[in-house]
């Protein structure tokens, strides 16, 4: 039996993660500062450890009688636009730290496969209808966060690994992703978790606030797409980063729009000043595609599974606060 290790299993992606390594038929530790809040026995073990210490990535590699066949790092001091502007200095310490000394671990302790989750935050903002932009694109460096400038960082963290050790990498630059058991409220959530949670609030024929002018472009990737290509991506050959997102770019206001027909309520939108970041994304995905990945599961098929998730958790937090 293959074993894993999932960096950050008690958070969204890596939560998903753990479910379709398990499916696989793997043997899975999860490793993170926290229990995953939806599904704490997903994995075969968990560890609390805080991955920032070199002691604790030892740790979470270290396996009696043996080695994890592979791991899989997606732990990150991590949320939307509204966290990554407020917390620069948590992230770029914080989840550097991780990367530093997890890769520097994997690579000594002969971890044979090692993969890395970067972010399309890396590229710099384009403007709408630009041509597709590919994985070359990120050099020369133009990031227009400090989440993005990490995750350059880290990326290359891992190659220099790859070239000394052997250790093989894998490097997957996600889109924004979404889906049940993510990220919903405190002010870590995404976009599409956010309007989900602000129209579940809402009561029909009511205002929601929406940051910037709503034009802002995005795609936005289902969480089970994402961890398809991210196991699809680990078994290959390729090597360098490699974008993973599903090519449907709307608008902010048509995010809002979809969730809105999927909830049945009426709508208003305020648009108010907050951090937006780029205005726009256009991401080439042909690298991935190669390997014969294509996304499944569409914007509004996708709210049709993650807003009622998030509504029942706004009621169940409703009915908390009642008692
Ligand atoms: P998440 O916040 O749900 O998961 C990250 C996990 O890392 C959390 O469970 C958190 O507790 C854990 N963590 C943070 N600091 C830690 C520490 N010191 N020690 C141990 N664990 C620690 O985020 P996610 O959306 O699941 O993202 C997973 C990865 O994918 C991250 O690296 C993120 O940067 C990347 N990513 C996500 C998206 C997205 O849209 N969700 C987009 C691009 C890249």
């Amino acid at each position: 039996m293959k074993k894993a290790l999932v960096c950050g299993g008690g958070g969204f992606i890596g939560g998903h993660l753990v479910k379709k390594l398990k499916k696989e038929g793997y043997w899975v530790r999860n490793v993170d500062i926290k229990p995953h809040e939806w599904s704490p026995n997903a994995a075969d073990e968990v560890l609390l450890l805080d991955l920032r210490l070199k002691e604790a990535c030892e740790k979470a590699l270290t396996l009696d009688g043996g080695k994890f066949d592979e791991v899989y790092q997606l732990a990150a001091d991590m949320g939307g636009m509204g966290f990554i502007h407020s917390a620069e200095t948590e992230i770029m310490h914080n989840s550097a730290l991780i990367n530093i000394y997890m890769t520097d671990a994997a690579a000594r302790m002969g971890i044979p496969r090692y993969f890395f989750s970067s972010s399309v935050c890396v590229y710099r903002d384009m403007k709408p209808g630009e041509p597709e932009m590919t994985e070359a694109g990120a050099i020369p460096a133009h990031p227009d966060n400090e989440y993005g400038w990490e995750k350059l960082y880290s990326e290359r963290v891992a190659m220099a690994y790859e070239r000394r050790y052997g250790m093989q990498v894998r490097i997957a630059r996600f889109q924004n992703c979404y889906g049940p058991e993510g990220t919903w409220t405190g002010g870590r959530e995404k976009a599409p978790a956010a309007m989900c949670r602000k129209i579940a609030e809402v009561e029909d024929g009511g205002t929601i606030e929406v940051w910037g002018d709503g034009s802002a472009v995005r795609s936005y990737t289902y969480v089970s797409d994402m961890v398809d290509g991210i196991y699809l991506l680990m078994h290959s050959d390729l090597h360098g980063a490699a974008n993973i997102g599903c090519p449907q770019y709307v608008t902010v206001d048509e995010l809002v729009h979809t969730v809105a027909r999927v909830s049945g309520k009426h709508i208003s939108i305020k648009h108010v000043s907050g951090p937006v970041g780029v205005q726009s994304r256009n991401f080439s995905n042909e690298r991935i595609y190669g390997l014969g990945w294509k996304p499944k599961v569409f914007l509004e098929d996708g709210i049709r599974h993650t807003y009622p998730w998030v509504e029942t958790q706004v009621k169940a937090a409703r009915g908390t606060k009642a008692d």
